[in-house]
């Protein structure tokens, strides 16, 4: 729903930022039906978007090293700021919630976020300057279908040495990414699978050595490309009973079976199920070192985001389209098309 609402004033050390872009996410649709069952600290009302960047409109008082028109992400995990964990830019696992401006959210989440003209940050440290040769646009989604791959990516990296495979299962806004990621910071051999042959085929743009179906075939498939070891790292942006399964299935021994994807399906594990020493472990989102780390690749031509633009009024044909998995890339919400 679109509603109008008061522009935001800037307090100290607080920064309002004109919204270039704001990305439009799965986790949103989550949102939308999780609302009522209590499973979040925050409900409604507030303005969704929580991957945005924009240029600074308007700084608060004692806020330095920002000025007005300057282009700039907004780190999204809104913690304390003060314990150890804010301290070092993991903001999404802030040990004090009760002191943060929302527990465990942020703009988007359970405070206002970028699907409007203007958004106040609580925080200047929350906002990265964008490095030259990177649009607001561009930026947006990084901040969330960029930082979340590579953070997933980032806890690999020491299994992902020349020789290694690397499988990302589903293709879709953080996928498509996770694949440029494989490929910009490690030197593992690539192998998407995605139940969508268009999919795979965008897959093989953004530099998959291979793509597979899911399904009877695929295991023997990703075991022939691999001479038979199987993956050492398996990055599964679905999350669903069949997609661990297949997961579990492909990996190697002392691999890693990363989990990103919010379907909510499980995977036994126990001593005889899974690989010997691999490692099931979920990842959620990134830190802001990791995002200053993302936008550098992304202002390096290193990964680029697939943006489909809708306008703010177009915004709930852009959740349908992803809802029934016709959105290629990532949806981006503007206010003016450039
Ligand atoms: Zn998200
Ligand atoms: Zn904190």
């Amino acid at each position: 729903m679109i509603v109008e609402v008061d522009e935001p004033e800037p307090g100290p050390g607080q920064v309002v930022v004109g919204i270039g872009g704001a990305g439009a996410c799965h986790s949103d649709l989550h949102l939308m039906r999780e609302f009522g069952d209590g499973l979040l600290p925050w409900g409604p009302p507030f303005t969704l978007g929580h991957e945005n960047a924009g240029w600074v409109h308007a700084l608060g008082s004692g806020v330095i090293g920002l000025e007005i028109g300057q282009p700039v992400a907004v780190y999204g995990p809104w913690g304390c700021g003060i314990c150890p964990r804010c301290r070092l830019g993991i903001e999404t696992y802030c040990e004090n919630p009760a002191g943060a401006p929302v527990p465990s959210g942020g703009g988007g989440l359970g405070l206002d976020g970028g699907m409007a003209a203007l958004m106040l940050v609580p925080d200047a440290r929350h906002l990265i300057p964008l490095p030259d040769g990177l649009d607001p646009v561009a930026a947006a989604p990084l901040t969330d279908a960029g930082l979340t791959p590579y953070h997933a990516v980032r806890r690999s990296w020491a299994k992902l040495v020349p020789g290694t495979t690397a499988v990302v299962i589903g293709v879709g806004g953080l996928g498509h990414l996770a694949l440029q990621i494989l490929r910009a910071t490690t030197a593992a051999r690539v192998i998407a699978v995605d139940t969508r042959p268009e999919a795979l085929r965008l897959a093989s743009e953004y530099g998959a050595d291979l793509g597979v179906l899911p399904g009877e075939t695929a295991m023997q498939q990703i075991r022939d490309a691999t001479r038979g070891r199987g993956a050492d790292v398996v990055l599964d942006f679905v999350g669903t009973d069949s997609t661990l399964a297949l997961g579990a299935t492909v990996a190697r021994p002392l691999g890693d079976l990363t989990l990103v994807g919010i379907a909510g399906g499980s995977l036994p594990v126990s001593f005889f199920s899974v690989p010997y020493e691999l490692s099931v472990q979920s990842t959620y989102w990134g830190s802001r070192p990791e995002l200053i780390e993302v936008l550098d690749l992304a202002a390096r031509g290193l990964v680029r985001a697939k943006i489909t633009i809708f306008t703010l009024d177009q915004a709930m044909e852009a959740y349908r389209r992803m809802e029934d998995g016709t959105m290629e890339g990532r949806a981006v919400v503007v206010h003016v098309i450039a």
